[in-house]
């Protein structure tokens, strides 16, 4: 690389070489290489069309870098500028090699970049020793990003990635960022292997790729090395869930899905999704957990090993874990890589047995005979107490591909019972209403039989069925008040997710509900924020520091008279003189959104002021949402247009645009806006991974079938290859929201009635 001589240049690979050249040594190299250089685009300081100030020198170096191994071209990397970096290094546990390690920022990030370093360092050894496979190269560098149009991308031996997912400040970037930067970071470094070392054959095994990083990355190893955090347990809530949201839809599509013809790179950029991502997390996840993990990760390593430097397909990892558990894997998950959807089993309690059936789930309970054609192989996972107390798991009971099983316990009627011990499964269990009632009563035992993880399964499968007609959503609201007393993050994160969408769905039902709704809210998580408080303690859990900012969040945003106090006060410290002692860093999202919702200009201002002179990247995003949580209409019209001013990145887009439809008052403008600005959104997207997403979450918080019309209307007859995914998506959400209220308005409210939260 030529480049000028007071930048840093990096590669894939470690630098071998650098040296002064002249301009005609240049021009000799160049003419050498075949490349005709534009000499004058070249010029000192001149980025994105704006012309800087600059102390450039006219001297150049010429750097040279070692060769890479066999690399997949998608994964070649080099970059140039005014980079600063910090360095550390670690001793393989396998060959004995010191593999030195930096982070690169521009100098004005630096400081914030220490522990995505300390990250890595602790990660890498971990990979190294579950895999038996030695990091390869001779580096392993990060670069930070000011502008990233993805989260962060593995190229190997120079990970890059953008400033929100890689800077942490201790005092001020809070727990939340924490976890982001070491579950991103460890999420490239497994990419190290499962892309890098052995990369996919085409893009239709993407899935090979993003559900390993997601399942080493942000569960085997981050749980490994950061215990605290419980992100086994929490993959529940981050992937499970949201995989089974996409995949409950008719445009969803199967993880391994045929990529080739026309348009093919725009549907390449479009499964970058919950799907490749999260279910197939999911899908190999519940694979660990019927063959145990030891003898998955086991049967990885031989799969590693055999494709070292070379192409895979599905097929080879289930040849590497059929060889290290005997058992024949490929028939087992062939239709959870190749089919669609997934199953949602009903049980029928009859005399001494449970008769168990899967049927396709659909997000509008309506699959045809057609669409139900598929029979998944699905661990039942029977978790049973008997009298005397003791728990047991059945871990080998099976529904093998086949419609029904009939598996025996005794009076099963009267007997203390539930599937997916563990929510280990990918599926959903939809009990009748009265088993759900004694479900819920032994969730909320302490030391009950049911373990975090089934507390956190039961409900989301509680609120997914009735949201989809499988169930009552007055069931899912019974479940959420038996369990109002759980002391666990998790638990009250769930609750608190599946009822702000409630509330959110029924956004122009009578105010009357909509506040009986918000009251039941308050009645929950009010009294969690007020005895937790805004102080964090030092000695403060994860658990804890979690549950105070969920319930703050719920409570604040529900109306709850302390708790808005609160933020007012402590918002009002910094309005005043620019003091933010008062906000932590894990609540500044819900101080400043709810400061800015019942506020007016002046703190909408400050707001602002925050945004162009952010501390950290979590009180850019912070101040972005709180943008758009503004009730005051001249206010709206201005965040939604300044996307478009000029102050705002394109990466950042996506944070406009899904809190602006997370408003009610934003929501229909957000739409219309979106309509007006297409043209320009389309072009200046047209390749981006967030095209699809900004799309998508400009109108799929809307809730009636007119609206999807609308959308629908609006999309005829232009070309919508670039985002075609996101768009049925987007419709699909739609018209369950649209189902669901119709179908369960007068459950709601009656439910609301009978608990005296509606008069
Ligand atoms: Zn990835």
């Amino acid at each position: 690389m030529i480049h000028r001589k007071e930048t840093v240049a990096l590669a894939n690979m470690n630098v071998v070489s650098s040296k002064d050249v002249t301009q005609a040594e240049q021009d000799k190299i160049l003419r050498a290489a075949e490349l005709e250089l534009d000499t004058s685009k070249l010029e000192a300081g001149k980025t994105e069309g704006k012309t800087e100030a600059s102390t450039a020198s006219d001297e150049w170096t010429l750097t040279e870098f070692a060769t890479t191994p066999k690399v997949s071209t998608y994964l070649v990397a080099w970059a140039n500028g005014p980079f600063v970096s910090i360095e550390s290094s670690y001793t393989s546990p396998l060959t004995g090699k010191v593999i030195p390690m930096k982070v690169y920022t521009t100098p004005e990030y630096i400081h914030q970049a220490q522990y995505a370093l300390d990250v890595k360092v602790k990660v890498l050894p971990e990979y190294e020793r579950v895999f038996d496979v030695a990091y390869p190269l001779p580096k392993l560098d990060t670069l930070v990003a000011s502008d990233f149009d993805a989260g962060a991308m593995e190229n190997w031996g120079l990970i890059t990635g953008r400033t929100s997912v890689y800077l942490y400040d201790p005092e001020k970037s809070g727990l939340q960022g924490q976890k982001r930067t070491a579950g991103v970071q460890s999420h490239e470094v497994a990419h190290q292997w499962f892309g890098n070392i052995a990369t996919l054959n085409w893009w239709d095994n993407l899935w090979l790729n993003e559900a390993f990083a997601t399942l080493m990355g942000e569960v085997v190893i981050l749980d490994r090395c950061f215990p605290e955090w419980e992100s086994a347990s929490e993959f529940i809530n981050m992937h499970l869930d949201r995989a089974l949201d996409l995949d409950g839809k008719r445009s969803s599509h199967p993880i391994e899905v045929p990529l080739q013809g026309e348009n093919v790179e725009d549907a390449i950029n479009q499964v970058f999704d919950a799907i490749s991502y999260s279910k197939g997390a999911s899908v190999l996840r519940m694979l660990s957990n019927m063959i145990g993990e030891d003898v998955f990760l086991k049967g990885v390593s031989i799969y590693l090993k055999k494709h070292l430097y070379s192409n895979a397909v599905t097929k080879d990892l289930w040849d590497g874990i059929s060889e290290s558990s005997g058992k024949d894997i490929a028939s087992i998950m062939a239709n959870w890589i190749l089919k669609q959807g997934f199953p949602v089993l009903s049980v029928t309690e009859e005399g001494d047995s449970l008769k168990i059936k899967q049927n396709r789930f659909l997000s509008t309970g309506d699959p045809s005979a057609d669409e139900d054609q598929t029979l998944w192989y699905v661990p039942l996972m029977l978790k049973k107490v008997g009298a005397d107390g003791k728990v047991t798991t059945d871990r080998e009971l099976y529904l093998k591909s086949e419609r029904e099983v009939t598996v025996p316990l005794q009076d099963a009627q009267n007997a203390n019972y539930k599937l997916n011990a563990e929510t280990v499964g990918v599926y959903r269990v939809a009990y009748s209403p009265e088993r759900l009632a004694k479900l819920g009563a032994e969730a909320a035992k302490r030391d009950g039989a049911f373990s975090l993880e089934d507390r956190v399964g039961l409900v989301g499968d509680a609120f997914t069925l009735a949201k989809a007609g499988y169930g009552k959503t007055s069931g899912g609201l019974s479940l959420a008040k038996a369990l109002r007393e759980d002391p666990s993050y998790l638990v009250n994160a769930a609750v608190s997710g599946h009822l702000a969408s409630l509330a959110s769905v029924w956004w122009e039902q009578d105010q009357a509900v909509r506040d009986a709704i918000d009251r039941f809210r308050v009645d929950i998580f009010g009294p969690t924020a007020k005895r937790l408080g805004f102080e964090f303690g030092k000695d403060d859990s994860p658990d804890l520091k979690q549950l105070r900012a969920v319930a703050i969040s719920v409570a604040a945003s529900a109306g709850d008279e302390w708790t808005l106090s609160e933020v007012k006060k402590r918002f009002g410290a910094l309005m005043a003189n620019g003091d933010d002692s008062q906000i932590h860093p894990d609540l500044l999202r819900t101080v400043f959104a709810q400061a800015v919702k019942h506020g007016g200009e002046k703190e909408y201002e400050t707001v602002l002021g925050v945004y162009r002179k952010p501390e950290t990247p979590s009180h850019k995003i912070a101040a972005m949402f709180a943008l758009c949580f503004t009730q005051d209409e001249a206010l709206l019209k201005r965040t939604i247009e300044f996307p478009f001013s000029g102050e705002v990145k394109e990466q950042d887009f996506m944070y406009f645009f899904s809190a602006l439809s997370a408003n009610p008052k934003g929501r229909r403008a957000m739409w219309e806006s979106t309509k007006a600005k297409y043209d320009e959104l389309s072009r200046r997207f047209a390749g981006n991974f967030s095209l699809s997403r900004l799309i998508e979450s400009s109108f799929n918080a809307l809730s009636t079938n007119e609206d999807a019309d609308d959308v629908e209307r609006f999309f005829k007859g232009k070309d919508v290859s670039k985002f075609s995914m996101g768009l049925s998506q987007g419709l699909d959400a739609v018209r369950a929201n649209a189902r669901w209220v119709q179908r369960d308005a007068e459950d709601v409210k009656a439910w609301l009635r009978d608990n005296q939260y509606l008069a």
